[in-house]
């Protein structure tokens, strides 16, 4: 798991900053959450280089709208074809 010092040192790194919505934050800040850059669930690991620093709000946005099993490529793709369907005149799926 992630150890309190490592968590310290990507504050530190960043900032105190969120690299979601830039909200900027004291050193031990309640609001200080990490998150991970690649998905645990796509491999990514614990690695300083793939933890950012987030604010809970955005972090819980981001939990609330990310299901366990989807990853950002996946949404992306759903809002993609969700905007192509819009735009093309004639959906070959209907
Ligand atoms: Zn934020």
């Amino acid at each position: 798991m992630i150890s309190g010092a490592k968590r310290l040192r990507v504050y530190r790194r960043d900032g105190y900053a969120c690299g979601d919505c830039g909200r900027q934050m004291a050193p031990f800040d309640q609001m200080l959450s990490l998150d991970h850059t690649l998905p645990r669930s796509k491999g990514g690991t614990d690695t300083e280089s793939n933890l950012v620093t987030m604010c809970e709000p955005c972090n819980q946005r981001k939990r609330n709208r990310v299901p366990d099993g989807a990853d950002h490529f996946a949404l992306w793709l759903h809002e993609y074809r969700r905007l192509a369907g819009v735009f093309t005149a004639a959906d070959p799926g209907r």
